[in-house]
């Protein structure tokens, strides 16, 4: 995976995106496609690390905000940084959501809906694991 250190190394163009990127990856990340649902590698994952953004490594998500929505994506109920995300009104395919996009390389990652877990706030991170690389804790 891509651990782009300074930002004057991210990527310009979307050529460029291609060549560091799977086609999955790039559908996701640069095209806001959506994997399938209970298809993604980080589904039902719950081991100790940190979720990178899979396109440039910036620190996302922690696994300690990760639970099972049962939804069939990956789901947060925080970000690692409140800096780390930001956010865009989606007004495709007749929903309104609020799409997440990774703030250093505006990737899409996915979207956030009100349905998390109380106790913790009520948000829900639901991302796909194409645009997720978990650095697994030693
Ligand atoms: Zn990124």
């Amino acid at each position: 995976m891509p651990i782009i250190k300074d930002d004057k190394d991210l990527p310009k163009t979307e050529e460029e995106w291609k060549k560091i990127l799977t086609p999955e990856q790039y559908h996701v990340l640069r095209e806001g496609g959506t994997e399938r649902a209970f298809t993604g590698e980080y589904d039902k994952t719950f081991d100790d690390g940190m979720y990178r953004c899979a396109a440039c490594g910036a620190e996302l998500f922690d696994s300690n905000a990760k639970y099972d929505s049962g939804c069939g994506w990956p789901a947060f109920f925080a970000a690692a940084g409140g800096d780390r995300i930001k956010f865009l009104e989606d007004d495709s395919h007749g929903m309104k959501r609020i799409e997440v996009r990774c703030a250093r390389c505006n990737s899409h990652l996915g979207h956030i809906f009100d349905d998390g877990p109380k106790e913790h706030g009520g948000k829900r991170f639901c991302i796909n694991s194409a645009a997720l690389n978990l650095a697994r804790n030693p």
